[in-house]
Formats: structure tokens, sequence, C-alpha cells
């Protein structure tokens, strides 16, 4: 397992939409390994493949590591089959976006679907802050980060911040 380099806010790989993953491969386990070893090192929750360069539907997290109760998901080819019409504001961080905090309204809770490292297809109701890290997750996977989902005065702000 390698510790990856974690791109940053503005390379354009961060904003390229991920292609499918064709096929569970050695190739794609290890670098799903390098992925959680590169989230725990961080250290993150969350890390979604664009992060470290490769733009496929894939991404890592573990909630729970943080409190001493490791429980790593690697999620290949996600559906977000369903989201909660109630919704919260969170203050979310992104390992590709250093030092910043953004408030970001998210579903509060969702369904699921994607596959595992063993081509097993898995599907889960997520609620709690897995909700919130799943769809940050999942939203680079589409290209999309949070400062895209902030208002233009929010954006400039926290761009000027992070600029600074
Ligand atoms: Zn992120």
């Amino acid at each position: 397992m390698a510790v990856l380099p974690v791109l940053v806010w503005p390379n354009p790989i961060l904003t390229t939409p991920c292609t499918a993953v064709a096929a569970i491969t050695e190739d794609l386990r290890a670098l799903a390994a390098d992925m959680l070893a590169t989230m725990y090192a961080a250290p993150g929750r969350g890390l979604a493949a664009p992060q470290v360069g490769a733009t496929l539907r894939m991404f890592v997290m573990d909630v729970t590591w943080k409190e001493g109760k490791p429980d790593p998901m690697v999620v290949v080819n996600p559906e977000i089959l369903w989201r909660s019409e109630e919704t919260a504001v969170g203050a979310e961080g992104c390992l590709s976006i250093p030092g910043v905090t953004t408030d970001i309204r998210r579903a509060k809770e969702i369904r699921l679907r994607w596959s595992d490292l063993a081509g097993q297809v898995q599907d889960a109701h997520l609620t709690g802050f897995a909700a919130i890290c799943a769809q940050h997750e999942y939203d680079h996977l589409d290209g999309v980060l949070t400062l895209h989902r902030l208002s233009p005065e929010a954006r400039a702000a926290a761009e000027a911040e992070y600029f600074a």
C-alpha cells in the first residue's frame, strides 16, 4: 500500500466527470488499498478516486475510524437510489481544498447501491455522517466540489480564503 499525493483545487482532474469502473481488477484493488492508506494518512474520512488522479467512479470512506472503530468501505460505481426530502446544513471540509470549511446543505438520509471489491452488489440506507460523507464523495465522481454547491457570494468568500 502506498500513500498517494492528493490533488488540490483548482487541478482540472477534480472537475472531470469520472467513468464507470468496467471490471474489478487487481489494479483496481491496489488503487482502493492505496486510497484507504491515503485517506487514513491525510487524515480524512472519505476519499474519491479523482482526488488521487484516477477518473474512475470509486470512493472509499470510513466514518468511524477516528473513534477507534475502523470500518473501511470501498464503493465502486455507486448510485444514489433515494434521498430524503429532509435536509440539513453541515460544515464540510475536503482534502482537495485544504484549510477551507464550508456549510453545505444535503439530504439527511440516502439509499446507496454500489459494488464492493468482490463484485457483490451492496445496498444500504445511510444516515448521519455516513450519508453526508457518501454524498460528498459521490459529488467528486461527477466533478463537483463543495465550492460548486455554494452561493456565488459564499463561493467567492471561500475562494478568497483558500487563495489568500
Ligand atoms: Zn472532498
